[in-house]
Parts: C-alpha cells; structure tokens; sequence
C-alpha cells in the first residue's frame, strides 16, 4: 500500500499566524487570556491551548478583565469597541484575507452600493464581514437565491474567503442581470481552493481517501464531500486513533489530505499509524518459508523470524 500526501493541505497562513500570536501571548501575559470562540475548528489544537492557559470565552460579555484573542475569522466593530470599553488587551488574529473581505464590504457599503455576500450566513467569518458592511447586507449561496432578488441600482459584491470560485462567477452571471451597476471584490482565499484542487487531484489516483481534520471544521468537511464526489471511498478522521485497518484491505493506493486547520503534528501522527497498519498486515500475510527479498521467513505467533 502505497501511501500519498496531498500537494497542498493542513494550516493555511492565517490559521498559522493565529495560532503563533495566541502562542506569543500566552508566554507573555499573566493576566487571563480568552480566545473569542475557538480559535480554529480543531478540538485537538483548542484543548492544547487551554492547557497553555488560553480559555474560550463564547462572546465578550465573558470577559471582565486580561487578554481578548480576536481569531481568524474576525468579529464587528461593535466588538472592537465593547473590548476597548472594557480595558481589554486586544490581540487581532484576524487573517489578514478576512480582513480585506470586511473593508472591502464596509467600503462598498459607504459608497452607496447594496452589499451582497457569497457565503454561509452562519459561518463565523461570513456574521463578522456583515457586521462591517452598512445597515442591510444580503447573504446568499446559490444561484437559484440570486435569481430570487429584485433589481438594485448599485451592487457591490464580496465573498467568505472560502467560497467555491466557479459558483461565485456564475452566482455573479445572475447578479449582473440585477443591477444598473456593479462593483466586484473577489475576497476569495487561494488557500483553500489550492486545498480543494489538490485533494480531488489526489482522490482521483488513488483507492482510499483520508481526509484529517476538525468534525466541526466546514473547510474539511468540505473537503472530504469533494474527495467522495470523485467516487473513491472516503473517511473523514480527526485523530490517528479512529483509523481502522480494515479500511484499507486490498488498497494499492492511500491518499491523505487535511483542512486548513489540521496540524502538522495530527497529520504526522495518521501518516505513521498507517504506515504502521501496513507493515502490520504485511507481517500477518507472511506464511512460514515465503521469500522475502531472497532470505526465508520463519512465522511462529506474533513472531517473525529472517533467516539471514
Ligand atoms: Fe485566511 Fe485563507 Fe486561511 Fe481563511 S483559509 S484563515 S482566509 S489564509
């Protein structure tokens, strides 16, 4: 069984730079430290930063006092403001992609344009680039809801960074039908669509997929969806400890591929245990007297002896 890593996969730059920053600042400060909602969709990485100290606090009203993280995803002004209010340090991991997606949408919006998001309106980062764009932002996600809304003078168009390339342009064929104008900022992230290319490259060649990352994570989620659409059997894990061997009977081939906020350290750990596997099934499948590259085995029990 031949195993294979997928070209581009695991932490994006933002996640990166978010997990570094809270990392910093928990060696720095000795007051509390609270990350606004976890940090990344990874259980793992978010119990290993508690033990470091960094707690999840589900909204600002939490926190009295000590060290706010602002995570990837972003949040509001109103946020911003309320932490300042409070005295609260600020350390903003918003990803710097993110970021530009919310100017982009606040700029629109103070330019007269009624602002419209590709995306998921229940996706954290999607609630933080509504909260910068103007009074009345719409969200949608699909062609049909294009279709559905009237006509506008101005449109100005931005999109959750994770958003699917190919529907934002034929979302934006629609939207073009709805206006007299429009103003276009593709805030997509490469990040994951290099993400996405690769895995389905990968699913293609190969007889099992494993896809690593958070259960909760809608990138990898996503991403084990695109790997079962190329017809190739598909588990979706988030630790070494939920592979199971009979998975991968009679595989030739084994792709790995994880979201945007795997760690390397998970993606290392599901690597090694399947290579494990197969050394393990290699040793089951030696019978007494079989030739192994030109010396002759001897199998008793779990034992395996080389005649050398
Ligand atoms: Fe930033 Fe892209 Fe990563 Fe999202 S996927 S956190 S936009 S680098």
């Amino acid at each position: 069984m031949k195993i294979q890593l997928a070209e581009h996969m695991g932490f994006c730059f933002g996640v990166k730079r978010a997990i570094d920053l809270a990392q910093e600042n928990a060696n720095d400060h000795t007051g509390k430290i609270y990350t606004l909602g976890p940090l990344i969709h990874n259980p793992q990485v978010v119990s290993r930063l508690s033990r470091q100290g960094i707690a999840v606090a589900e909204n600002i009203d939490a926190i009295n006092q000590g060290t706010v993280i602002i995570r990837s995803h972003g949040v509001g002004p109103e946020v911003y403001r309320r932490a300042e209010a409070k005295g609260l340090t600020i350390v903003d991991a918003t990803c710097p992609h993110v970021k530009k997606a919310q100017q982009a949408a606040a700029r629109l919006a103070a330019s007269g344009y009624q602002v419209i998001i590709l995306g998921d309106a229940d996706h954290p980062e999607v609630k933080s680039i509504i909260a910068w764009a103007g009074s009345d932002p719409i969200v949608i996600g699909s062609e049909e809801q294009a279709a559905e809304l009237p006509v506008f003078p101005k449109l100005g168009v931005v999109a959750q960074t994770t958003f699917s390339i190919e529907l934002f342009d034929c979302i934006l064929a629609v939207l073009q039908t709805k206006c007299q104008e429009i103003q276009i900022d593709r805030t997509i992230c490469t990040a994951t669509d290099m993400r996405q290319q690769t895995a389905r490259k990968l699913a293609g060649q190969v007889d099992v997929m494993v896809v690593v990352g958070g259960k909760n994570s809608a990138n990898t989620t996503h991403l084990a969806d695109l790997c079962r659409q190329t017809g190739v059997k598909t588990y979706h894990i988030e630790t070494a400890s939920e592979l199971k061997q009979h998975w991968f009977e009679g595989a030739r081939q084994v792709g790995i591929t994880a979201g945007a906020s795997t760690p390397q350290w998970i993606i290392e750990e599901v690597y090694t245990t399947m290579q494990q596997m197969e050394q393990d099934d290699r040793l089951k499948r030696l019978e007494p007297g079989m030739l192994i590259q030109g010396t002759v085995v001897d199998v008793r029990q779990d034992e395996v002896f080389v005649d050398v």
